[in-house]
């Protein structure tokens, strides 16, 4: 059985990727390595949209989340962070974590975020450093409007923060264009490379904050990574393997052009929107992203039961919600190494499972109306 993961990270690797990873280690100091070390670093600027430098960190996607805030701030510093889902909390957490005054703006989850609100709060509050979201918030399935953000958050002191862990590649975030302060970004995501790789961009209004910030770190030193990687070195033993599949995937890239991947991203996610909609299923999200499509799950049907199905029978791998949202919402994810008939394998084994479990289904229905996308040939 061919197993398809629709999952919103780890994602499925292309081949070259897979054989770059498994290839014999070069040595991180070795002449060769900076040649590869060069091209990502050059490969992630494009990505992030950015002339600034992208520093690369082995961790995943979390320690860098972790690692902005050590850099960036002080002891009680406030921080301002949008709280939509598991992520949004995330950041809080982290931020109380290293004794931060943190005021979440609460938000419904599975709706978006008022940018007005994060107006409000930054004009009340003048010692606010630094604004905390998502691109997208993972855990509801919702994309933001990054761009009316940073514009408000550019006229004040405060720096924006944009966890793109999920979104980065797969939703449009020209981070130099919008004034997006701080970008952190994940290899295991639209990047289709392994996990175990977490990215970070500033600009020089961030890098101003990281020069006054005294909370402590060794391990997450931007000023020591950053003045390391302008000679294709990082200052510990990096990744190795997961930097040369990451080569790899971002030749693919290259090769497709980044436009035409969002657009891919874009074309997936309005199939798959459709086929869910044609099964008489509701869409969870209040501004569904082009990365995952969060589904309430209809009454009676048990969300474990389903996925497993789906899994054991037809090799589909789809998430539950997270949080709060546990057995209320499933999510598939068009995220990276997806192609066409990867969705209509999505959408034909959730129609299957679905009847079997005997949610009244017309099969084909789903899948008519996403072929109808994929093929277009929908008016
Ligand atoms: N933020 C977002 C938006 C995410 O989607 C994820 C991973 N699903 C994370 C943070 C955490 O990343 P990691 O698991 O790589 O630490």
């Amino acid at each position: 059985m061919n197993r398809r993961l629709l999952t919103p990270g780890p994602t499925s690797l292309p081949p070259q990727v897979r054989i770059a990873a498994a290839k014999e280690i070069i040595h991180h100091r070795s002449d060769e390595f900076l040649k590869v070390f060069q091209e990502v670093r050059e490969g992630l600027k494009s990505i992030f949209q950015t002339r600034n430098e992208v520093l690369i960190f082995t961790c995943s996607g979390t320690g860098v989340m972790e690692a902005v805030i050590v850099n960036l701030l002080s002891p009680k510093d406030k921080i301002l962070v949008i709280k939509g889902g598991k992520f949004g909390e995330r950041w809080a957490d982290i931020g109380a974590s290293f004794g931060l005054q943190v005021t979440g703006i609460d938000v419904e989850w599975g709706r978006v975020v008022d940018p007005n609100l994060i107006e409000k709060e930054l004009s009340r509050d003048s010692q606010i450093k630094a604004v905390f979201t998502q691109l997208v918030e993972t855990s509801t399935g919702v994309v933001y409007d990054i761009k009316s953000i940073a514009r408000i958050v550019k006229e004040t002191e405060a720096v924006l923060v944009v966890d793109a862990i999920s979104g980065l590649g797969g939703e449009y975030l020209p981070a130099d264009e919008w004034g997006v302060d701080v970008v952190v970004g994940a290899s295991q995501k639209a990047l289709m490379a392994p996990p175990g790789l977490a990215f970070v961009s500033l600009s020089d209004k961030a890098w101003k904050l990281v020069e006054e910030s005294t909370l402590p770190r060794y391990y997450w030193n931007f000023k020591e990574a950053l003045r390391m990687q302008k000679n294709n070195q990082t200052p510990f033993t990096p990744a190795v393997s997961l930097i040369c599949a990451l080569r790899e995937s971002l030749k693919l890239i290259k090769e497709k052009g980044e436009d035409n991947i969002l657009k891919h991203h874009a074309r997936l996610a309005e199939a798959t929107r459709k086929g869910v909609l044609a099964l008489g299923l509701k869409i969870f999200s209040e501004a569904p992203s082009n990365i995952v499509t969060a589904i309430e799950l209809p009454l009676g049907i048990e969300d474990k039961k389903l996925r497993a199905l789906m899994r054991d029978r037809y090799g589909v791998e789809i998430t539950g919600g997270q949080g709060k949202l546990k057995g209320k919402i499933i999510r598939i994810a068009h995220l990276g190494w997806v192609d066409a008939l990867d969705i209509m394998a999505g959408i034909s084994s959730l129609e299957m499972a679905l009847s079997q479990m005997g949610f009244k289904v017309n099969l084909g229905e789903g899948v008519k109306a996403a072929e109808k996308v994929l093929s277009g040939s929908e008016e």
